[in-house]
């Protein structure tokens, strides 16, 4: 039987997790509703959905964008917006497979229109091709590609919004490493607005949850599935500040929120020296770039025909 310090501040029921800030104890049902309110409750205050949209989640396949897949299908009725689901396949022999099979059947279940993109199409081979002896570049390569890829997605499906499932700690992550790669127009840079007639907005309602509270969410609407890490995820910057966040975090509950609350401060105090860059089209592909040759151009060694 759970002890009276361990049962819902809500309800009375066992509770299965404890949060912070207010600090509050919380059965599974009211653990749910509450991760849901407050998804919904950042989408209100940050206007990141208006009606009419047509929101695309990049699913991944794994915990974070099955967990935002799962949210939206409960949440975007009621926001009057449609939802659409796109997955990249990069080809990463061992990983990628089943995370996309666990993406179609997750789609297939709940009736969402999936589209996949594959690198194979797009770029002529597929990821692990294209790494060919620069392995110890896998994200930074990957994550140029990816970003076209998507791009390439939300227009195949029409979506005006494209959601992706970043969580508390992958945001905290980003700004330490903006600070300790010295990057202040990085740090100060806001994707959420999108460019008219360019790039489509992107939204994070995930952003607000850590990642310890979307594994409890999905464990307990019975989603969570051990899938395989990519092999290439080591070779990131981010591996290291991950290891260093979370044990910081550990040791000074916090940290991370707090990291947030640093960058958000910034924002507000700074913008960006000068005129943004005016953009241009890639002399090779004719996609939007802010030189002569796109980044896709450069890392796939294309040359003008
Ligand atoms: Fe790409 Fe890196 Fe993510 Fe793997 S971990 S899918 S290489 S960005």
């Amino acid at each position: 039987m759970a002890s009276a310090e361990n049962r819902c501040s809500l309800c009375g029921e066992p509770a299965v997790a404890r949060l912070v800030e207010p600090e509050r104890r919380l059965c599974a049902a009211h653990f749910i509703e509450d991760v849901e309110a407050r998804v919904i409750a950042a989408i209100r205050r940050e206007r990141m959905v208006f009606p009419g949209d047509r929101i695309a989640v990049g699913l991944s396949g794994g915990k974070d964008s099955t967990a935002l897949l799962l949210v939206l299908h409960r949440l975007l009725p009621a926001l009057g917006a449609d939802l659409v689901a796109v997955t990249i396949d990069e080809g990463i022999a061992g990983y990628r497979e089943e995370t996309l099979r666990a993406a179609e059947a997750l789609t297939a279940e709940l009736g969402v229109e999936h589209a996949i993109v594959t690198f194979a199409d797009l770029f002529g081979d597929d990821l692990d091709g294209l790494l060919v002896g620069r392995e110890a570049q896998g994200c930074a390569v990957c994550g140029v590609l990816r970003r076209r890829a998507l791009a390439e997605g939300v227009k195949r499906v029409g979506a005006t919004r494209l959601a992706t499932g970043h969580n508390l700690d992958d945001e905290a992550q980003s700004v330490l490493m903006n600070i300790l790669r010295g990057d202040l127009p990085r740090l100060l840079q806001d994707t959420s607005t999108g460019s008219p007639g360019h790039f489509v907005p992107r939204i994070k309602p995930l952003a607000v949850l850590s990642e310890k509270e979307i594994v409890t969410y999905l464990l307990l609407r019975g989603y969570f599935r051990d899938l395989p890490e990519c092999p290439y995820a080591g070779t990131a910057l981010r591996s290291e500040v991950r290891t260093m966040l979370a044990e910081l975090e550990h040791r000074h509950p916090g940290t991370m929120v707090r990291l947030m609350r640093f960058r958000d401060g910034i924002r507000e105090s700074f913008s960006l020296p000068g005129p943004a860059k005016a953009l241009s089209t890639c002399r090779i592909c004719g996609e939007l770039t802010s030189g002569e040759v796109c980044r896709v151009c450069a890392l796939l060694g294309r040359e003008e025909r």
